[in-house]
C-alpha cells in the first residue's frame, strides 16, 4: 500500500466525518500522507492539524476548487474541479476562496428557490442546517440528502437526475474561477494544481483531451488517476495523455464518508512505472 490519499472530504463540506475523525480513520488504516480537500474551503484543516500531529500523520493542505473552462470551438463553458495541494503560503488562494464561498452560498439559495414550484416547499432552512447554518458550505449533496429525507426522492442520485443536475429545472451552474486563474493562484500560494477525476465530467474523449491539453498549457501540475473500477481503456487513455503532456499524477479516493458509502478511504489506483507522483515533490 502506498499510504497516500490526496482527495478526501470532511463534514466541513459534503463528507460525513469531522476533520478529526477523518484523520483518525486514515491513520487507523495506515495512511501516512493525507490531503483534506473540501469543496472551495480550507476551513477544516485547522481542525485536523493537531490530531494529525499527535498521530504522526502527514496532513497536506488541500481544497477542491469549483473552476470552469471553455472550448472556443463550441463556445460552451464546462465545470471542472481542480484540487490544490500543499500550499506553502495560502493567502492568495484563501482570498479567492472567500469569493468562491459567496458564489456557493448564493447558489444554494437559488437552487432551493428553483425547487419551490417543483416540490411545493422551501427546503433552504433544512439544507443549511446540515452545514451548521454556514451557507457557503452547502453542496448539491446536501440538497439531495434533504430531498431524500423529505421523501421527494428515494435516493440522492434520483435528486440529481430529477432536479439538480445539469439540464434539470433546479440546476444552477457554479460560476467559479476560470481554469487559468485557478492554476495561477494555486501557484502564487506555493501549491500544486491537480486536475480532479478527468473522466467524471461527462465529456467526450476529444474534450477530455482538450481539457488536459489546456490544463498543461496553463501550467497545471498533475492529473488524478481514474479509480480502479473504471474500464482499463479509460485508464490507458488518461495514462497516454499524462505522458504526452508531461504531467505528474495524483492519487485520491474522493472519500465522502457515509454520503458515498461505496467509496473507501485510502482506496487509490495503482501508479504505473515511470509516472511521477505529485506527492514526491511536496516540501
Ligand atoms: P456542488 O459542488 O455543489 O455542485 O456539489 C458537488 C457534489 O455533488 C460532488 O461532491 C459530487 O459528488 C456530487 N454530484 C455531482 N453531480 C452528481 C450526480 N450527477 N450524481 C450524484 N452526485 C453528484
Ligand atoms: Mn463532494
Ligand atoms: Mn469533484
Ligand atoms: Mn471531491
Amino acid at each position: 500500500m502506498l499510504g497516500v490519499d490526496l482527495h478526501t472530504h470532511s463534514n466541513i463540506s459534503d463528507g460525513t466525518l469531522s476533520p478529526e475523525q477523518l484523520v483518525r480513520a486514515a491513520h487507523k488504516i495506515g495512511i501516512q500522507t493525507l490531503a483534506l480537500t473540501d469543496h472551495d474551503t480550507m476551513d477544516g484543516l485547522n481542525l485536523a492539524a493537531s490530531i494529525a500531529q499527535e498521530l504522526g500523520l502527514r496532513l497536506i493542505s488541500g481544497v477542491e476548487i469549483s473552476s470552469q473552462w471553455s472550448r472556443p470551438a463550441t463556445k460552451k463553458t464546462y465545470g471542472v474541479h481542480i484540487v490544490a495541494l500543499n500550499m506553502q503560503h495560502p493567502a492568495p488562494l484563501l482570498a479567492v476562496l472567500e469569493q468562491q464561498k459567496q458564489i456557493r452560498a448564493v447558489r444554494a439559495k437559488q437552487i432551493c428557490d428553483l425547487l419551490i414550484p417543483l416540490i411545493g416547499e422551501d427546503i433552504y432552512h433544512d439544507v443549511v442546517a446540515k452545514v451548521d447554518h454556514v451557507p457557503d458550505r452547502v453542496t448539491r449533496t446536501h440538497i439531495a440528502k434533504t430531498l431524500v429525507e423529505k421523501a421527494y426522492v428515494s435516493r440522492a442520485q434520483q435528486a440529481f437526475d430529477k432536479y439538480i443536475k445539469e439540464g434539470k429545472k433546479a440546476y444552477v451552474k457554479f460560476e467559479g474561477l476560470g481554469l487559468e486563474d485557478c492554476i495561477r493562484v494555486i501557484h502564487e500560494s506555493g501549491g500544486f494544481a491537480v486536475l480532479a477525476h478527468p473522466t467524471r465530467y461527462d465529456l467526450s474523449a476529444t474534450n477530455i483531451r482538450y481539457l488536459i491539453e489546456i490544463f498543461a498549457k496553463y501550467g497545471g501540475d498533475a492529473v488524478e488517476l481514474p479509480p480502479a473500477i473504471e474500464p482499463l481503456g479509460t485508464r490507458q487513455m488518461v495514462d497516454r495523455m499524462i505522458a504526452e503532456f508531461g504531467l505528474k499524477v495524483s492519487v485520491g479516493s474522493d472519500y465522502h464518508g457515509d454520503n458515498m458509502p461505496w467509496i473507501k478511504l485510502g482506496n487509490i489506483p495503482r501508479v504505473n512505472e515511470g509516472q511521477q507522483g505529485v506527492w514526491e515533490s511536496f516540501v
